[in-house]
């Protein structure tokens, strides 16, 4: 049984009452960006209608209020990913951005040909692509842990790729594709045994499950806050102190610096030195509220709720006919990735949209995985903390009429 209390939670999203087509909204695309609770939307809006101002430059009262929002923002990001100090959050555009930047900043200055970054086969592009951009700029070597055939990283072969020459382990904490939750904390033993610094790509973990990074003892945890019921263009790089403070800037402008001369300039600590420019102020105060939010609801009762969510879509799935699921691993996030046969899955979502029915088709930005299934794209249903069962049915219902069209059954 759903717990009541989270099924009530879908009020709180204004988006939700929308129809769509004249239809009931039944959204399940969450895992490429959440609905906001009026929470969050109030508080950007009240944000600018009372704190607007830039940050970290005005004497002025206005400038120093943003200021403190803005820090007040970076210390619930600390608190959320119980990060052991507020220094070590560093506000980007999002996950790819902070991939983008340890890549550019820690990459640049510390890899040399023939070093190696062990990836998995499971990641997302915004984890794979930018290390292919540093490797082509330093001659470091991309490895690649296999995926057994349940969608699982084969821990095995993760091992045995880990060598003296692997710099860096970068791999996802859960599959936006497969819905895998990886053993993260394992594999950053395993790294680290191998003298290699480990960087998670958090952005389909923080909505759906309790992170501690210190727990983990990771070197760089990345998440996105538009999963996680905040606003598009901010999320977070989480770094240790150590390590931020050795890396070099990566992007320069007003901000991130100390002095600046013709001669030279020199560079402001950590984590100033890598928010050059004016930052997504707003976006920090969206995303404090959405982290508040969360917190209110509670972690545990969240990944509680979705799993009954996961158990009854995968059971229902299953009775239809010619349905495939693809990522069978025994630890699930909330994301069902299957196929129907004989209906393509760009077909199929039209057709669960016109009944209201959002799910999302393709390659879901991890092409390798597709390859390895030999296939070009799935159909995608990932939950969220306002979706109910009445969803699943509706998912199943709209599959069942899909299916009827395409003459697979009367
Ligand atoms: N990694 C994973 C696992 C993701 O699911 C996503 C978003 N689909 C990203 C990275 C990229 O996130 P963003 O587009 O918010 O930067």
């Amino acid at each position: 049984q759903v717990q009541e209390g989270l099924l009530d939670r879908a009020a709180d999203f204004p988006l939700l009452a929308n129809p769509v087509h004249g239809k009931t909204l039944h959204y399940l695309d969450n895992g490429a960006t959440t609905q906001k609770p009026a929470s969050v939307i109030e508080a950007e809006r009240v944000f600018y209608e009372r704190s607007n101002a830039n940050i970290h430059r005005g004497v002025h009262w206005l400038s120093q209020h943003a200021t403190d929002l803005y820090e007040i923002a970076r210390e619930s990001v600390r608190g959320l990913l119980n990060a052991r100090l507020a220094n070590e959050i560093v506000f980007t555009r999002g996950t790819t951005e902070a991939i983008n930047l340890v890549a550019a900043s820690w990459g640049r200055a510390n890899l040399k040909a023939g070093d190696e970054i062990l990836l998995t086969w499971l990641e997302h592009h915004s984890n794979i692509v930018p290390w292919q951009l540093l490797c082509e700029q330093t001659g470091a070597v991309l490895r690649v842990a296999p995926m057994t055939e349940s969608g699982e990283v084969d821990l095995d072969a993760f091992r045995a790729l880990l060598n003296e020459r692997t710099r860096l382990a970068a791999f996802t904490h859960v599959s936006n594709a497969l819905g895998t939750v990886n053993p993260v904390e394992e594999m950053t033993r395993m790294a680290h045994e191998a003298g290699a610094l480990v960087l998670i790509d958090g952005a389909q973990a923080v909505a759906h499950q309790r992170v501690d990074v210190q727990a983990l003892d990771c070197d760089f945890y990345v998440f996105s806050g538009h999963k996680l019921y905040g606003p598009t263009g901010i999320g977070a790089l989480y770094g240790r102190k150590a390590l931020l403070d050795a890396m070099p800037p990566w992007q320069g402008g007003g901000d991130m610096i100390l002095t600046v001369a013709f001669e030279g300039s020199t560079y402001a600590p950590a984590p100033q030195r890598f928010e050059a420019g004016t930052p997504n102020i707003a976006g920090t105060v969206g995303l404090a509220a959405a982290i508040e939010y969360v917190q209110s609801v509670g972690l545990d009762a969240i990944a509680r709720h979705e799993q009954i969510l996961l158990d009854y879509t995968q059971e229902q799935l299953q009775r239809l006919p010619g349905i495939r699921i693809l990522g069978t691993a025994a630890h699930k996030a909330a994301i069902v990735s299957f196929m129907v046969d004989g209906i393509h899955p760009h077909d199929l979502g039209t057709i669960l949209d016109s009944e209201g029915v959002a799910i999302r088709a393709g390659h879901h930005c991890a092409m390798p995985i597709m390859t390895h299934f030999g296939i070009p794209g799935t159909a995608r249903a990932s939950f969220a903390l306002y979706n109910s069962l009445a969803d699943v049915d509706a998912l199943v219902d709209a599959i069942g009429k899909a299916q009827s069209l395409f003459g697979i059954r009367s």
